[in-house]
């Protein structure tokens, strides 16, 4: 049984992390993450190899990483360390750079980010994250920040969440790369433990398992609420609160048998492969589309 279907929370909770924003494979604190050499001889806790990467709050988190680098921009101009905190005016010109950025969001790819739904968190989602990355050229040139960085990010979420096997060797390479083109460029803001992991964990959690990382990913979970509601409803026994939710497991268990998803025809995957760029291709181990 592989526990992957947890998001961050979830994994810091198991793991005894008591900072979301620590490293909980190899302890690193925020301001810590841009010693990337130190990072890499550091011993790191292999058996939470085993909760997965998460893979669709990747998305919206790297997403939400981007966008927060790219409203402090005016204030950081030239700066290498972290501010501890805001002046007003610093605080007014975040604020401005941010409606900007949202305008253009809004207007240009038809995606509102960051807003406050009551009760539901924010707007950021799987399809706002996706429609943000996929074409990094554009995102890069409305954000204002690195074209290099934004694209690199994309194929990394391209290839972790493609279901295909990934060359972990050559990932785990792209990956520190990009973790390095980001200190080089915004080291002034300490990169999330999200990203962290992905970038300097990746390859060996990649190689971790035998089945490839994209298809270990919480996305069929939060897909499945609503196939969990239709057999609620039509597939299981009312006669009881026990009848009727062991009706919904024994479902769930034969329609997730990979004997029997073999025999479903695979739309979504069909789609992903076009959505996959030349790099992200080059990082695969070879498969034939
Ligand atoms: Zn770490």
């Amino acid at each position: 049984m592989l526990e992957t279907m947890v998001d961050g929370k979830v994994a810091n909770a198991i793991t005894d992390n008591n900072s979301a924003a620590t490293c909980n494979i190899c302890g690193t604190k925020p301001s810590a993450m841009k010693e990337l050499d130190k990072i890499v001889s550091q011993p790191c806790n292999e058996e939470f190899y085993s909760y997965g990467l998460s893979t669709l709050h990747c998305r919206i988190r790297f997403m939400e990483n981007l966008l927060k680098i790219s409203y402090r921009i005016p204030i950081y101009e030239g700066q290498t360390q972290p501010k501890p905190r805001y002046s007003d005016q610093e605080k007014q010109k975040i604020q401005e750079k941010k409606d900007e950025i949202h305008n253009k969001l809004r207007k240009e790819l038809n995606i509102t980010v960051d807003v406050v739904k009551q009760g539901f968190g924010t707007t950021n989602d799987g399809n706002t994250s996706r429609m943000f990355f996929r074409n990094p050229e554009k995102t890069a040139s409305i954000i204002g920040l690195n074209q290099e960085l934004v694209e690199r990010y994309s194929n990394i979420l391209q290839v972790i969440t493609s279901g295909h096997p990934i060359d972990s060797e050559k990932f785990g390479k792209y990956a520190r790369d990009t973790a390095a083109l980001y200190v080089e460029k915004y080291p002034w803001w300490n990169m999330p433990a999200t990203v962290h992991k992905v970038l300097m964990h990746g390859s060996e959690i990649i190689k971790f398992f035998d089945v490839p990382i994209g298809k270990l990913s919480e996305e069929a979970l939060e897909a499945g609420n609503k196939v969990f509601r239709h057999t609620r409803e039509f597939n299981a026994r009312k006669t009881s609160r026990k009848d009727n939710l062991e009706d919904i497991i024994h479902h769930s268990l034969a329609s997730s048998d990979p004997s029997i998803t073999n025999y479903r025809v695979e739309y979504e995957r069909e789609k992903y492969h076009l959505e996959l760029s030349d790099k992200a291709l080059e990082l695969l181990e070879k498969f034939d589309i």
